[in-house]
């Protein structure tokens, strides 16, 4: 009785991964058209100030405008994008997307931004980046200091000499670099002083419970105390209430991003909500 479950379990199993592993070729082959046919698109949300509540700039996530499954959220291909090395692809069209569109903002008008990008740590092995960023900043005018890439501690983790040699020299460019998910990896402290971060943006997943979580509550203001005592920024990410919002400006958290404020908007959307903020000013 036993056995034969266990067996009807292995081929379970077995059909199971083939059917993943079928619907990953799949994926992969979509990801390699969907640049062609053009059907990435960057979504912005909103980053504010936390004190005075203006708009500070937007952080810019992908979307998959699929022919039949609609928009497909980057977690559902990022890694395979990751895994593949298409990534360097759609993060080249990620950047200059994202360049492009600041630029548009700036001559429609629109307040100073700062733009974040997210850049994977396969991006950051690959030797254009540095070229590709001087690139596109003086293709479309855009001042260095409008643009910041968002990395990940396994960037940092995975760093090599290289790594550090080339995060300096786009640091060195005025590029902003913002530390994301920060507290969810392995944390060391000695990133932060090592590299040339300028912006640590606590996850989500702190945020969550403050304040009404003691331990989450006292981690998050530790953050934002050792974050400005070696004189980098803090944004708060995922902020859905007033209670998180209050409690991140009272202390003295730099920028706030989340649903509270903002979903991730098309760039018309965010566009209009700029200046209607602007205008309630
Ligand atoms: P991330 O960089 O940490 O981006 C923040 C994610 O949290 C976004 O999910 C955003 O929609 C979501 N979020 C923002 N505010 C709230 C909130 O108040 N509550 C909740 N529950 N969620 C909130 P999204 O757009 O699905 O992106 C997921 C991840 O995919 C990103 O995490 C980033 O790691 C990656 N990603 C997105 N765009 C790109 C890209 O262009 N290139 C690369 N390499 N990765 C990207
Ligand atoms: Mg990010
Ligand atoms: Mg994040
Ligand atoms: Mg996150």
């Amino acid at each position: 009785q036993s056995k034969q479950l266990g067996k009807n379990r292995c081929q379970f199993y077995a059909q199971d991964m083939q059917e993943a592993a079928r619907a990953r070729v799949q994926l992969e082959a979509e990801l390699r058209s969907a640049i062609e046919l053009q059907q990435f698109v960057l979504y912005y949300q909103p980053i504010i100030h936390a004190a005075s509540g203006t708009v500070a700039g937007a952080e810019a996530l992908i979307r998959w405008r699929h022919p039949e499954r609609g928009i497909v959220a980057p977690g559902e291909f990022i890694p395979v994008a990751e895994d593949t090395g298409l990534i360097v692809a759609i993060g080249e069209w990620v950047l200059c997307e994202a360049v492009r569109q600041s630029r548009q903002w700036r001559s429609q008008g629109l307040p100073l931004l700062r733009i974040a990008v997210n850049v994977s740590g396969v991006q950051f092995r690959e030797a254009g980046l540095v070229g590709l960023v001087t690139r596109l900043c003086g293709e479309h005018g855009l001042e260095h200091s409008e643009l910041i890439l968002e990395i990940t501690e396994s960037v940092l983790m995975q760093s090599s000499d290289l790594t550090e040699v080339r995060m300096r020299e786009i640091s060195a460019l005025g590029v902003g670099y913002s530390l994301d998910d920060f507290g969810t990896g392995y944390s060391s402290l000695s990133y932060l002083k090592r590299f040339p971060v300028d912006v640590v943006k606590i996850d989500r997943s702190f945020v969550n419970d403050c304040p009404d979580d003691r331990n989450d509550t006292l981690l998050v203001e530790a953050i934002i105390n050792m974050a400005h005592s070696l004189g980098l920024r803090v944004t708060a990410e995922g902020v859905e209430t007033e209670a998180q919002h209050d409690f991140l400006r009272a202390r003295g958290c730099d920028y706030v991003q989340g649903f509270l404020i903002s979903r991730p908007l098309t760039a018309d959307d965010f566009e209009a909500f700029a200046r209607r903020h602007a205008a309630s000013r």
